[in-house]
């Protein structure tokens, strides 16, 4: 079999940071070891000198829309900006896609549709709806790593919210799996007194659609996860958490050792509502930007732990849903893609903080591995572990434009941003996927498969 050697100067290993060689056979890691014992005998040594090289990254929240809305985003497209990203694996959240990942023979049309596009491995999640409990099981046995529910409406079709009743329901399915329920965690009942009270507002103001999402209805969804998970003992992650007004109860559930985990997302991070201009739709997400202080305390859950990982939510749109030209945040698409860019965006912020590759390679390769029950394979350089690394220069800036972004609709609220931090090369299970802006070779990408 191949024997091939990455060395660099900053190799992110668990145990830290430090110069090294590691050691590729075939598709996995055969050793990690110092930089002067790469073996005499045949083998490729690629050295990346200053660079450095973090696992590859995991990004368990990305919407692919494929099948059904492949013309929103797709495999092959969702994929490569992955790859030009660092990303070598992604999960794939079970909506936007037709049909919805909410049965076996939905999880089959995505197998179908995936097949010989994907420049990156992949795995995914199913759904739970209001009617679906007797199919989780089923899917669970079939290969999704885990569940994702809304406790309010998605606002697309053919994935349906969860009332209370409905989740109970489900919960026993759920918790006999032993996989994960990622939970969007707003409820309907604050949002739609908050919006009632906005009949008369410019909803080209940023200020309308912030108010029409209040703090309120994250923390009240939160509170009743946080019950039912006390109750029917299951693993609860709750995606994207925007509210750093949580935190602390989400610090003291887990202390009462409840299995909850949390992901927050760049665009968190990064933005901030004051910053956001009237009829800047781009911004638009859900649960909302909230303020800069609101941004800070969440670097602080990420710092002390409260927050486990970092995900992109990479929910891109065709251009015209964004309604750039009437600038509208009620009626807008509410999504941010950011997968070609998110290292870059998470570097730019973290690095400026005090916080090291070290800190990046949990969040955004360990963790959500760990969450999509990937982590023997992905998600660390060590022996054992797929070959999947991003080879990253920490210290060029780059302007974001449309090229850099490879997705399919190339819009994005950071085009003309200077950023830290450039994907010299990406590298799936020992084969080169991206290189100086281009995608070398076939479409390698398979789905993540349980050894
Ligand atoms: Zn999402």
């Amino acid at each position: 079999m191949s024997l091939q050697a990455f060395r660099a100067r900053r190799v992110i290993t668990p145990e830290g940071i430090r110069p090294a060689a590691i050691l590729v056979e075939g598709e996995r890691i055969r050793a990690v070891v110092s930089p002067d014992q790469v073996p005499a005998e045949s083998c490729t040594v690629h050295d990346f000198g200053e660079a450095a090289i973090l696992p590859g990254l995991v990004d368990s929240h990305v919407h692919i829309n494929d099948p059904g809305r492949a013309e929103w985003e797709g495999f092959e497209t969702a994929t490569r900006a992955a790859a030009a990203g660092g990303y070598t694996l992604l999960v794939d959240m079970p909506l936007n896609c037709l049909p919805a990942t909410t049965t076996v023979a939905g999880l089959e049309a995505k197998r179908a549709a995936a097949q010989g596009k994907c420049r990156v491995d992949w795995a995914a999640w199913g759904g739970v709806v209001h009617d679906n409990r007797g199919d989780i099981e089923a899917l669970a046995a079939a290969g999704v790593r885990g569940f994702k529910c809304f406790l309010v409406n998605p606002g697309i079709d053919s994935f349906t919210m969860v009332t209370e009743q409905q989740l109970r329901a489900a919960l026993p399915h759920v918790a006999r799996t032993g996989l994960p329920l990622l939970v969007h965690a707003e409820l309907p009942g604050p949002i739609d007194r908050a919006t009632d009270a906005l009949a008369n507002a410019d909803w080209s103001c940023y200020a309308s659609y912030l108010q029409s999402r209040p703090d309120e209805a994250e923390l009240a969804a939160i509170r009743l996860m946080l019950s039912l998970c006390r109750e029917f003992k299951f693993h609860l992650h709750i995606v994207h958490l925007s509210t750093s007004q949580a935190l602390q109860e989400l610090r003291a559930a887990r202390s009462e050792g409840l299995a909850v985990s949390v992901e927050t997302c760049p665009h968190y991070l990064h933005l901030s509502a004051e910053t956001i201009a009237n009829g800047a739709t781009l911004r638009k997400c859900a649960p909302p930007i909230r303020s800069r202080e609101n941004c800070e305390s969440l670097w602080q859950g990420l710092g002390n732990g409260t927050i486990d990982l970092v995900v992109t939510d990479h929910s891109p749109c065709p251009m015209a849903m964004k309604q750039l030209d009437e600038g509208n945040f009620r009626t807008a698409w509410g999504g941010i893609a950011s997968l070609s860019i998110a290292l870059a965006l998470m570097w730019t912020e973290a690095s400026r903080r005090g916080f090291t590759l070290l800190d990046l390679a949990r969040w955004m390769a360990a963790a959500p591995a760990r969450l999509a029950g990937c982590d023997t394979r992905k998600g660390q350089i060590a022996a054992g572990y797929d070959a999947d690394f991003v080879v990253f220069d920490t210290d060029r800036e780059f302007t974001v434009t449309k090229d850099r972004l490879h997705y399919r609709h190339p819009v994005s609220p950071y085009l003309g941003e200077t950023l830290r931090g450039v994907v010299k090369a990406t590298y799936l299970r020992g084969g080169l996927v991206f290189a100086g802006g281009e995608f070398p070779g076939e479409p390698a990408g398979r789905e993540y498969a349980r050894p």
